[in-house]
C-alpha cells in the first residue's frame, strides 16, 4: 500500500510541477526565432549548430507552411551585384552539403537559368554583366561565349544531381552565353527564330523545397532546436538588450491578415531575438523600441521617405503568383531549364480604339490597359512533376496594392493570369501560343508576397540601436535559395563570429551610411536580379 501511495504520489507531484510551469509559462532561451519558414529554420539550425545553447523557434503558422511552401523551388547563382552572387554561392554550397547527406532526398538538380531576348543591345548588356562577373574574383564565374550553329557545349543532366556529381562539386557552373538564333535553337529548340542570344547561367536549378525544408527542420532538431506555435506580441529590453520575447499561445495566433493573437501569454527570458517574420517581417520589428536611421541621400536614392519616430523597414510586400499549367501538348521539353524572357513587351496588341473599347468591354478598363500597356520583362517559366509547367510574371499581380501587415491569404487573378502568362511566354516560345486560347484543364493558381528592399537586397544582421535584436528576412523572391546562407551570416552575427566577406552589404547598417547611395545606383544600373 505504502508502495503505492508512493508510486502515484511522484507523478502528482511532478504534475504540480508541470501545472506550476504552465501558470507561470515563462522559460528561458539563448536565443528565440520569431518565424518558422525557411528563413527562420535556417537561422535556427545555424544558431544550434554554433552552439548556441536552447534555441526556440516561436510560429505563427507551422513550419515552412506560408510563403516558404509557395515557391517555384529554383536556385540560381547568378546575380548582377558580386555580393549578392557571393552570398548565392555560399547558400548553394551548403544546399549542396544537404543534397550529399540526404543521398539528394531534396531533389537538387542543375538544369540552370537561361534568359532569352530578341534585342540585340540587351544581349550586349547581359553579356557585359556575365564578363564583370567573370572578372570578379569574388563570383569567379566562368564566362564562356558560343557563335553560330556549332559547336554546341554541354548540357549535363537533367535530373536530380547523382551522389557521383555531387562527391565531384554538383555539376556545372559558370555562364554560357549563346549569340545569334542558330546557336540559341540548337540548344533550345523551342525558341522562336526572332530570338538573337541567351545566357545560360548553369550554377542553378532546382529542389523539393518541401524536401529541403523537412531536412533543415529534422537535421534543426537533431541539434535540440524547439519549436514552438504561438505569435509574437512583445519583446523586452533591459539596460539597452533584448531581455524576454513574449508570445500568444497557439489558439490566439492562429488569426488571419493580422495576426491578431490575444495578450502574450508565455514569455521566453533571452539574449538574443532573431526576427524572421516573413511578410510581417515589419509588424514584428515595430515591436521593438527605439527608431531605425536612414541617411537623407539614402531615403532619396532608394525613392523612399525615411523612417520616423517609430522602426519601420523600407519593405515592400509585392504579390507574387504562379501558375500550375498542364502542357498537354508538350510545347515545352521536359528537360528544359528555367526560361526567362528578358523583353518587355505588350500582351495583347490592339491596332484600334474599336479593339480598345472591345478589350475594356471584357475585362474592365484597368486590366485592358494592362493588357494593351507595355509589360515589363521577366515572364517565365519551368517544367514542373510529371507533364506540368509553373508559370510565373510578376506583371499582373505586382502593382495590386498590399496592406500593412498583409493579409496571409491574399486572393489572385485566377481567370486572366494564365492567360497573360501564357501570352508573355508565347512571345519567344511559339508553340505555347495555341494554349492561348484553349488552355486545357483549368490552371492552378497560387502564391504569396515578395518582402522586399526597394533595392533587392536582404536584411541579414543586428538591428541597430537594439542590442540582441537580428533580422533574417527581406527575402523577395530568393528566399528559398538564400536561406542558408543567410541563417548562417545571422547565426554568425548574433553569436559574435568572424563574418563573411558579404556580410556589410546585408546589413540593416547600411542605411545609416550616407555613402550606401552610391550602392543603391549600382544596383539599380547593373539590374535588380529580381527574378
Ligand atoms: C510565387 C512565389 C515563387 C517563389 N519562387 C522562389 C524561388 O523559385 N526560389 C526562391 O529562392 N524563392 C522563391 N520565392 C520566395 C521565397 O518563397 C520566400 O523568399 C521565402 O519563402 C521567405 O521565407 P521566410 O521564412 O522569410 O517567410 P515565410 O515562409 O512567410 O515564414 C514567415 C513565418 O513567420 C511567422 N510569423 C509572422 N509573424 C509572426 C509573429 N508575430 N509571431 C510568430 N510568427 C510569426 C509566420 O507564421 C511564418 O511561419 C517565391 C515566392 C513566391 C510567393
Amino acid at each position: 500500500m505504502a508502495l503505492a501511495s508512493a508510486w502515484i504520489r511522484a507523478p502528482l507531484r511532478r504534475g504540480r510541477r508541470h501545472l506550476q510551469r504552465r501558470r507561470l509559462h515563462t522559460s528561458h532561451a539563448d536565443a528565440v526565432v520569431c518565424g518558422g519558414g525557411i528563413a527562420g529554420c535556417a537561422a535556427a539550425y545555424h544558431l544550434a549548430l554554433r552552439g548556441a545553447g536552447r534555441v526556440v523557434v516561436v510560429s505563427a503558422h507551422a513550419p515552412l507552411t506560408l510563403t516558404s511552401a509557395m515557391s517555384t523551388e529554383c536556385y540560381r547563382d547568378f546575380w548582377p551585384s558580386p555580393e549578392m552572387a557571393g552570398l548565392m554561392g555560399r547558400s548553394i554550397d551548403l544546399m549542396e552539403g544537404l543534397a550529399r547527406d540526404t543521398d539528394n532526398a531534396i531533389g537538387m538538380t542543375r538544369r540552370g537559368y537561361a534568359y532569352f531576348t530578341k534585342d540585340a543591345a540587351t544581349l550586349a548588356k547581359v553579356e557585359a554583366t556575365c564578363a564583370a562577373l567573370a572578372a570578379a574574383d569574388a563570383a569567379g564565374m566562368p564566362y564562356r561565349r558560343h557563335e553560330g550553329a556549332a559547336p554546341a557545349y554541354e548540357f549535363g543532366d537533367a535530373g536530380p544531381l547523382s551522389a557521383a556529381v555531387l562527391a565531384a562539386g554538383g555539376g556545372p557552373r559558370g555562364l554560357d552565353v549563346l549569340v545569334g538564333n542558330a546557336a540559341v535553337r540548337r540548344a533550345f529548340p523551342a525558341v522562336g527564330g526572332d530570338v538573337v542570344g541567351a545566357v545560360h547561367a548553369r550554377r542553378a536549378g532546382w529542389v523539393s523545397a518541401q524536401q529541403y525544408g523537412a531536412a533543415l527542420v529534422a537535421a534543426a532538431r537533431e541539434l535540440g532546436v524547439e519549436f514552438a506555435t504561438g505569435e509574437v506580441r512583445a519583446v523586452d529590453f533591459e539596460g539597452g538588450r533584448v531581455a524576454a520575447v513574449r508570445y500568444a499561445d497557439a489558439g490566439a495566433a492562429h488569426g488571419d491578415a493580422a495576426l491578431p493573437g490575444g495578450a502574450p501569454t508565455h514569455a521566453l527570458e533571452t539574449p538574443r531575438f532573431v526576427n524572421a517574420a516573413g511578410p510581417c517581417l515589419n509588424a514584428v520589428h515595430g515591436l521593438l523600441p527605439g527608431r531605425d536611421a536612414m541617411a537623407p541621400e539614402v531615403a532619396r536614392a532608394l525613392g523612399v521617405d525615411a523612417p520616423g519616430d517609430a522602426r519601420r523597414l523600407p519593405l515592400r510586400n509585392h504579390l507574387h503568383a504562379k501558375v500550375i499549367f498542364r502542357d498537354a501538348a508538350g510545347a515545352v521539353p521536359r528537360d528544359a531549364p528555367m526560361m526567362i524572357s528578358l523583353d518587355p513587351q505588350t500582351i495583347w496588341p490592339v491596332d484600334d480604339d474599336d479593339e480598345r473599347a472591345a478589350l475594356a468591354e471584357a475585362f474592365g478598363e484597368a486590366a485592358a490597359a494592362k493588357l494593351a500597356g507595355t509589360a515589363g520583362p521577366g515572364v517565365h517559366l519551368r517544367p514542373y512533376a510529371h507533364d506540368a509547367l509553373l508559370l510565373l510574371w510578376e506583371h499582373w499581380h505586382g502593382d495590386w496594392a498590399v496592406a500593412e501587415p498583409p493579409d496571409l491569404h491574399p486572393a489572385f487573378d485566377a481567370d486572366l493570369f494564365p492567360e497573360v502568362c501564357l501570352r508573355g511566354l508565347a512571345s519567344f516560345i511559339p508553340a505555347l501560343g495555341a494554349a492561348v486560347d484553349d488552355p486545357g484543364d483549368r490552371p492552378v493558381v497560387d502564391g504569396g508576397y515578395y518582402t522586399e528592399t526597394p533595392e533587392l537586397v536582404p536584411l541579414l544582421g543586428p538591428v541597430p540601436g537594439a542590442r540582441g535584436a537580428f533580422l533574417c528576412g527581406g527575402l523577395a523572391g530568393y528566399g528559398l535559395m538564400a536561406a542558408h546562407a543567410a541563417g548562417e551570416l545571422v547565426a554568425a552575427h548574433a553569436l559574435g563570429d568572424e563574418l563573411p566577406w558579404y556580410a556589410p552589404a546585408m546589413a540593416p547598417a547600411r542605411y545609416a551610411d550616407p555613402a550606401y547611395a552610391d550602392t543603391v545606383r549600382r544596383i539599380a544600373e547593373a539590374g535588380d536580379g529580381g527574378i
